[in-house]
């Protein structure tokens, strides 16, 4: 039986991305479901609290290119139709909640480092998805590449 028929793969890009993918194509595959993957973009001028003199246009123009080209190879390596990739300029948190409404997901699915203690207390954005979601989430469980 089919439990989800639109589901949205939320990937920040990251050597860590690759411990999304397994698990993403067998619950897509059993569900036979529409895939969507999104890579978010905090605006620069997010990081500089708004308050640049000068125009990040051309910068943020090219970290969307890089973006999607990073994540077009993602999605290759899905080895499943992806239905849509989506690269946004935006919070990601809300970015991710928006894509869900728009595409009408029934899952969403982060990586999920675990955290605990402080860094818990800082949040990840696992939970932040989970706080508001229009959906199931499924957060799996990552882990730090060895260095
Ligand atoms: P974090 O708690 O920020 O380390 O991120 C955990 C998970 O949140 C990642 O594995 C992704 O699934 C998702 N995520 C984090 N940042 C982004 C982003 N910029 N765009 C899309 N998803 C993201």
């Amino acid at each position: 039986m089919a439990v989800y028929s639109k589901i949205l793969l939320a990937v920040d890009l990251s050597e860590e991305s690759d411990q999304l993918i397994e698990k993403t194509r067998t619950i897509a595959q059993n569900n036979h479901a529409e895939l969507t993957v999104l890579h978010v973009i905090e605006p620069l001028s997010f990081a500089y609290g708004g308050d640049v003199p000068m125009d990040l246009t051309t910068v943020q123009d090219q970290l969307d290119e890089h973006a999607r080209i990073k994540l077009s190879a993602f999605a290759e390596k899905l080895n499943y139709p992806v239905e849509s990739q989506q690269v946004i300029t935006g919070h990601t948190e809300s970015e991710i909640h928006r894509m869900a409404e728009d595409k009408e997901c029934d899952l969403i699915i982060v990586g999920s480092h675990g955290r605990h203690g402080l860094a818990l207390l800082l949040g990840s954005t696992a939970n932040s998805v989970l706080h508001g979601a229009p959906c199931d989430v499924l957060a799996v469980r990552v882990y730090e590449p060895e260095t």
